[in-house]
């Protein structure tokens, strides 16, 4: 017989895990494929802003990220050129500091939450194909490559969590509704003996650069640019490349790594323009980069990917029985996220575009720090509504 649950989730690392985790939770039959091994890392940094924390800890997940090792970041640091400003990390809500979890930590702990609350969760399992009946998305077929079998699962709710090549966006066409032009590249690597309570970011004309601590006592060092100037300027050496930049953007802090090497190879993304997809049709959602991707320069992909996961799981679990209400209720879910999302995807478009002096650069961060004030805004009400 095939097996049948209320929703199927295609991938399973922050927007999946915790769409399932959530789900799960609200009672739901859940099942969650995720083709990558278990514990493994991806092509991420991982700065955390307030939104994405204040989630951990209202889904009481919080405390293992910091028994993981996950140290408290107490401010951040803008070095525009030389000059410093340090902005504190104000308390509130929950959240007394921010926090840069590993993705090989965080992942699992909310792979491990979705578990424990009852979803079934497959990894490694690829799904290879999404299956319709009468204009409708009702099914997926896959195979288990833990099991090494072929799978075939049906549900009234496919659910694309499957990041910036989504195969459920894809197969039912989920049209652009906005598109943007710029985008940036990064490399980053891990060091040691850096600072372990703030984040450092620097900016200077046409590249920036940052420090984010996180566990093992490493801190993840990026440096970046235009896209375009990364492919202009690229030597076959990532080490020489990654030297270049950050002695550009971070003169002090290229020096105080000197020859270190890092621990771990160096990673580099070459940068791609953002979106934001239709993300909600019969018989289907989207939730996380599958549907809303924008360029990691305001590292806010992974604090986005655990609102939406909230917004979807809400929508989803408060519609009455029934297609046409829970298509509505993924409408619902769709038009409250891109209300959120807007602003931010603007400015973030104007930072990666990188043709900003260092005045213009510092309005864009004030906007951006008033842009996150709704959603933090809408994440706190949740508790008040659930408390009612
Ligand atoms: C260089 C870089 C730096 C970044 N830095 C930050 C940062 O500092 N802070 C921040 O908040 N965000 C950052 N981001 C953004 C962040 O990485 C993404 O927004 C986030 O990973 C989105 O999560 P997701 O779960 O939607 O997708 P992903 O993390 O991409 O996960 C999707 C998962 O789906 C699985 N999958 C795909 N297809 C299938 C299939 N057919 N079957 C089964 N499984 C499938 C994949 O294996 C993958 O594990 C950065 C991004 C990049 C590229």
């Amino acid at each position: 017989m095939i097996p049948h649950y209320d929703a199927i989730i295609v991938g399973g690392r922050c927007a999946g895990a915790a769409t399932a985790m959530l789900l799960a939770r609200g009672g739901m039959r859940v099942l969650v494929l995720e083709a990558a091994r278990p514990g493994t890392d991806t092509l991420s940094t991982h700065a955390l802003m307030r939104g994405g924390v204040l989630q951990l800890h209202r889904w009481d997940l919080l405390d293992a990220v910091v028994s993981a090792g996950t140290p408290a970041i107490l401010s951040t640091e803008f070095a525009y050129g030389d000059e410093i400003e340090t902005v504190d990390i104000r308390p509130g809500g929950g959240v007394s500091a921010l926090r840069a979890p590993r993705r090989t930590v965080l992942d699992a702990l909310l792979l491990d939450a979705a578990r424990a609350a009852g979803a079934e969760v497959r990894v490694p399992a690829r799904v290879t194909r999404v299956l319709s009946e009468r204009d409708r998305v009702c099914g997926i077929e896959g195979t288990d490559r833990g099991a090494g079998t072929f799978f075939h699962a049906t549900a009234p709710l496919i659910i694309g969590a499957d990041g910036r090549n989504s195969t459920v966006a894809n197969t039912v066409g989920a049209p652009f509704r906005q598109r943007g032009q710029s985008s940036s590249a990064v490399v980053y690597g891990y060091f040691p003996g850096r600072p372990r309570d703030r984040y450092h970011w620097a900016y200077r004309p046409g590249v920036a650069a940052g420090v984010v601590p996180t566990g093992d006592g490493l801190a993840c060092v990026w440096a970046s640019t235009s896209s375009a100037r990364f492919a202009d300027r690229r030597s076959s050496s990532l080490d020489a490349t990654y030297l270049w930049l950050l002695a550009e953007a971070a003169p002090e802090l290229a020096r105080s790594i000197g020859a270190a090497a890092p621990v771990g190879p160096l990673r580099a993304f070459p940068g791609r323009p953002g979106w934001i997809r239709a993300s909600a049709g019969p018989g289907w959602a989207l939730v996380g980069d599958a549907g809303y991707f924008k360029d990691p320069i305001t590292a806010h992909g992974i604090t986005d990917a655990l609102r939406d996961a909230e917004l979807l799981a809400r929508a989803v679990l408060g519609a009455p029985r029934g297609d046409r209400a829970l298509r509505d209720a993924v409408g619902d879910y769709e038009r409250t996220r891109d209300r959120l999302s807007r602003p931010l995807f603007d400015i973030t478009e104007q930072i990666a575009d990188y043709s900003w002096d260092l005045a213009e650069l510092r309005g864009l961060l004030r906007e951006l720090s008033e842009a996150m004030r709704p959603e933090v805004a809408t994440l706190r009400a949740f508790d008040q509504t659930t408390a009612a």
